[in-house]
């Protein structure tokens, strides 16, 4: 969309047809819903019917935090669209920009010229064979994507698979926030969606996988038990859909251009989706990559490769930690109990998950120093006073 725009000749393909749902719960945080609203696309999403979500609360156990992130380029709001509406709008505003769009193609060999790649070579929705030439291919086809793996696109900051999960669609709960519920070995989270729907995650560690997906809904339940309010909430709803759930949750990062050739989205950097922040760095690196595309020259491919993982790795880190799914660290616990109370810095570090805060600014040691010793004199002034009283 954004290259038919700027007036390249864009085929895209996809072995798809829209609207179609693919595994993914779809959360789009603040940071990427500012960029639907860049492109004109946010108000689309909103006459969908699916509700904005503007405030979050962390459970963890003993308490739970509770705010709303700071906007961004004046947007306040996440949105969780189901896939069949949001992929369908991003195709069609393909099409409508002036991209050739070519559903129920599913690409089956990239083709080659010495080191260079010049096409693609794919089946069509009636079955024939058809061989392509382009300039420059982007492979935008997920983590699996037969554009890497033809030119071995050399992966780094790999990490396994931590966690695995299941999700549904349920009604009849009352969900409008995002919900985050951690405890040692599993989380679980609730958010609204389209139709009046709350999806509703539970994960645990990948290495029960097995034991999960053996007894699904009774382990489902089994998570969401550990906070029992929540727990009745949804049984007290009606499951409308069926359990999705993965344990393929790879972590990386794949060097995303070559001769001819270029990777945008999970095809070239993937991660466990317990931060739903997937669909929000794809729109990110698709802007970074149009815009190197514009430049031409290698270096710029370059720099969108080191603005991509300089603006990503800060989050990898923290999500690959929590998918972890360990006990929070002291540190955690300690800037956890400081918030409480502290209105200001809960939204901002819930600005941390919508991209609308910087992570390093949030948790820069001075900044955390300031915020912990802000509750520390607060609690001194408490003790002062109750001894004053006393
Ligand atoms: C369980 C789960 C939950 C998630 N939850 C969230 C969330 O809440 N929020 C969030 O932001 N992210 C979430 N994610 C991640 C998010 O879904 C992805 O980051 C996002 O879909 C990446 O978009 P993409 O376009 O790069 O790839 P995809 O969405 O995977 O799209 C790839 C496209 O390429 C097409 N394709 C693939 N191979 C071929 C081929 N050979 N020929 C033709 N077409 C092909 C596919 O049909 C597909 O349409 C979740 C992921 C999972 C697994």
């Amino acid at each position: 969309m954004l290259l038919a725009r700027k007036g390249y000749r864009v085929l895209l393909v996809d072995k798809s047809t829209f609207p179609s749902d693919i595994m993914s719960t779809h959360f789009i945080w603040q940071r990427g819903v500012a960029r639907l609203k860049r492109w004109g696309l946010l108000d689309a999403v909103v006459t969908s019917n699916c509700p904005p979500v503007t405030r979050f609360s962390l459970d963890i156990g003993p308490f739970a935090l509770v705010g709303s992130p700071p906007p961004i380029d004046g947007v306040s709001e996440a949105y969780a669209p189901r896939r069949k509406v949001i992929d369908k709008i991003l195709v069609d505003r393909a099409a409508a920009a002036g991209a050739e769009v070519r559903e129920g193609f599913s690409v089956q060999e990239i083709v080659m010229d010495g080191g260079r790649v010049t096409g693609i070579r794919g089946r069509t929705r009636d079955g024939g064979m058809i061989t392509e030439h382009a300039r420059l291919v982007i492979g935008a086809d997920g983590m699996r994507s037969i554009v890497a793996r033809a030119v071995q696109a050399p992966e780094y900051n790999v990490i396994p698979p931590l966690a695995c999960g299941y999700y549904s669609y349920w009604s009849g709960v009352d969900c409008p926030g995002g919900e985050i519920y951690v405890r040692e070995g599993l989380a679980f989270i609730g958010f609204p969606t389209n139709d009046r729907l709350v999806c509703v995650v539970a994960l645990r560690k990948v290495e029960q996988f097995h034991q999960y997906r053996a007894n699904i809904e009774a382990m489902y339940l089994e998570t969401l038990s550990a906070h029992p309010g929540f727990a009745a909430r949804v049984r007290g709803g009606k499951r409308e859909e069926r359990f999705v759930g993965t344990a393929d949750t790879q972590n990386f990062f794949r060097k995303p251009y070559g001769p001819g050739w270029a990777l945008v989205g999970d095809a070239g950097y993937h991660k466990d989706p317990i931060t739903a922040q997937g669909i929000t760095d794809a729109f990110r690196d698709v802007e970074l990559l149009v815009e190197a595309i514009e430049a031409g020259a290698e270096e710029a491919f370059a720099g969108y490769e080191r603005r991509r993982n300089e603006a990503a790795l800060p989050m990898y880190q923290s999500t690959c930690q929590r998918a972890a799914l360990g006990p929070p660290p002291p540190e955690m616990v300690q800037l956890f109990t400081a918030l409480r109370g502290n209105q200001r810095e809960t939204d901002r570090f819930f600005g941390t998950d919508a991209g609308t805060v910087p992570i390093p600014e949030f948790f820069a040691q001075s900044n955390i120093q300031r915020i912990t010793s802000v509750r520390q004199s607060t609690l001194q002034n408490e003790l002062s006073l109750l001894c004053a009283v006393g």
